[in-house]
């Protein structure tokens, strides 16, 4: 495994995925039988801790039959802990350069797509644009292209939307502690690094170039995260490369492990299945609509505090009804490509969404289901 200098201090979540267990723990889950599934949920009702192995249950094919209490509970839980709010929140994307080939994605590098880095200007534009929306809360998207859209790059881009949105987060290159650091005092509050899958093997045939290729580096983003005092990491997989119940187990797993590593930092996790972008990508583990359920009810009975983001990648039905069954946040009217909220050139997009309803419309369902919408980060006092 590689070893960085900046994470050799501790244990490193990095050193628990290893192949035999991958394949340890998807036949564990297939092997699951009911009782354990109901033995989970009579815990989860006693306000009990489920451990890893009461999580492998719930998200076990043996729980299928379980699932409409499964999402009482969650609804039960989710409401208990955020009340009935819904956060909503917009992409950004400054840039769709990017160094790395992965086999999924419409930005990589071997792509013959027209490549654009927003300007100061241009951010502003489009901050100005998302900002008319209502929305406070922004999520930074880039490709990643260190030399194009490295450290300085974002403090350049942080230095305006800083003046624009109360709350940022970002999803861009894994970076280096002292970078973090940098990022935080210029106001970042949360980072989202998506492990894509943890199956060491197959994690290379997906990811065939450039520093996303290094597996470890990657899986230890979120120690140097909060090593470097950011307040926020975001979690998951990307649902249809690989198994999605195992996957899902090591998001779990990193999930708890942070969590007594970094005993004050908040977590999100969000479950993006994969869409259709330039250059293809195959679905080779589909999930269904019903096992997206039931995944977002376990992480959910599995763990109360967690926020959990559902992307425009859904429908807009599978949105509305999924609303008051967990998610405690949404992003809506969003655009993946650079520059997209003042000028809607599709032919740079990353990929295509399915709810392309405005973010006014989106609020007005939300308020319409009696539930409050929340355009900020969570605040003291906005939860009981
Ligand atoms: S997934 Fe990220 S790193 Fe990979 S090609 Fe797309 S933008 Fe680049």
């Amino acid at each position: 495994m590689s070893k960085h200098s900046d994470e050799m201090q501790q244990d490193s979540f990095s050193d628990h995925v290893g192949m035999a267990d991958w394949q340890r723990m998807a036949s564990d889950i297939n092997a699951v039988d009911e009782n354990s599934v109901a033995q989970a949920l009579t815990k989860s009702r006693a306000n009990q801790r489920l451990s890893l192995d009461d999580f492998k249950a719930l998200i076990s094919p043996a729980a299928a039959p379980y699932l409409e209490y499964m999402a009482a509970e969650s609804q039960r839980l989710t409401q208990q802990r955020f009340g009935k709010t819904i956060q909503l929140f917009v992409p950004l994307y400054l840039s769709n350069m990017c160094s790395n080939i992965c086999t999924y994605c419409g930005f990589s590098m071997e792509n013959k797509i027209r490549r654009t880095t927003l300007n100061v200007e241009q951010i502003r534009a489009e901050a100005q644009a998302i900002r008319a929306k209502g929305f406070e809360h922004v999520l930074i998207v880039t490709g990643e292209s260190e030399r194009k859209v490295g450290i300085e790059y974002f403090e350049q881009a942080l230095g305006v939307l800083k003046e624009y949105f109360s709350h940022i987060a970002m999803e861009v290159q894994p970076l280096k502690e002292d970078e973090y650091r940098r990022l935080h005092q210029f106001g970042v509050e949360a980072i989202l690094v998506y492990q894509e899958t943890y199956h060491r093997e197959k994690y290379a045939k997906y990811h065939l170039k450039g520093k996303k290729s290094d597996f470890d580096y990657r899986l230890q983003t979120p120690e140097r995260v909060g090593r470097a005092g950011i307040n926020k990491v975001g979690l998951g997989c990307l649902l249809g490369l690989e198994d999605w119940r195992t996957d899902a187990f090591y998001v779990a797993k990193q999930l708890r492990f942070l969590e007594k590593q970094f005993w004050s930092m908040k977590f999100s996790l969000a479950f993006p299945r994969l869409r259709p972008c330039e250059g293809g990508g195959e679905v080779n583990s589909p999930m269904s609509e019903r096992e997206l359920v039931q995944l977002i009810c376990a992480y959910r009975i599995f763990n109360q505090q967690v926020e959990l983001s559902l992307s425009t990648r859904e429908s807009a039905v599978f949105r509305n009804n999924m609303m008051a069954l967990g998610i405690t946040s949404m992003s809506a009217e969003s655009k993946t490509q650079p520059g997209g909220y003042a000028n809607d050139d599709k032919s740079l997009e990353q990929f295509s969404i399915d709810d392309n309803r405005s973010v006014d419309e989106v609020a007005q369902m939300i308020t319409d289901k009696g539930y409050q919408v929340v355009w900020k980060d969570w605040q003291q006092g906005l939860v009981s």
